[in-house]
């Protein structure tokens, strides 16, 4: 058995627990969250847990390199894989948001949402003008999370244009150096999935 996570790192997955959860992004104990601990270990959610109530006890450390527990949550693997990549991935954030379901689901097939124009761009590291065009890969849906997990990290590698992908007819994940750009980054995809989903539904309803 690892030591549980410090208390910093499991607060700081609490607050944005509670932030995602007054935003209705976690809907009936949805999402995950995690933050890194160091080179080898993280803090992830364990499953079934209210994400708007996370306490010392719902939060449990793992290992980047060793099988996940039982009771961790199904989509672990997602978050380790991430961390293997990348090592400047210091927290990864995972949400159930309306936009984000849809829009996965629309563009599953194209393989990215694809959003241009938007001031809130600049959300996003390595994004400094409106004038760009931001491409949030979609995957599709698998509840093996092992072998999707795999998918992903072939794809995204460790250089991501976007700090974020969808899975289709799922959610989305986003990450970040520390909880605070990994707050930022859903935060700003959800905006922008949020404006691309009403503009679209707008185009629709003036034909
Ligand atoms: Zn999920």
């Amino acid at each position: 058995m690892l030591p549980p996570p410090p208390a910093a790192a499991v607060e700081e997955i609490a607050a944005f627990g509670r932030f995602a959860a007054s935003r209705g992004w976690v809907p009936a104990t949805a999402g995950n969250f995690s933050r890194r601990i160091d080179a080898r270990h993280v803090a992830v959610t364990r499953s079934g847990v209210d994400k708007g109530a996370i306490g010392a006890a719902d939060v449990a450390t793992l290992a980047l390199d060793a099988p996940i527990p039982a009771g961790i949550s199904a989509e672990a693997p997602l978050h380790l894989a991430r961390y293997r990549t990348d090592p400047a991935i210091g927290a990864v954030f995972h949400v159930h948001t309306v936009a984000a379901t849809v829009l996965s689901r629309l563009d599953e097939r194209a393989g990215a949402v694809r959003t241009e124009g938007y001031e809130m761009h600049k959300a996003l590291a390595g994004y400094a003008s409106h004038e760009s065009v931001v491409e949030i890969p979609v995957f599709r849906n698998d509840q093996d999370t092992v072998a999707l997990a795999d998918e992903i990290e072939a794809r995204l590698g460790r250089d991501a244009r976007v700090p974020g992908f969808l899975l289709a007819g799922h959610g989305l994940y986003a990450w970040g150096a520390n909880a605070a750009e990994a707050r930022r980054h859903v935060e700003g995809l959800e905006f922008l999935l949020a404006c691309h989903l009403e503009e679209r539904r707008l185009r629709c309803t003036q034909h």
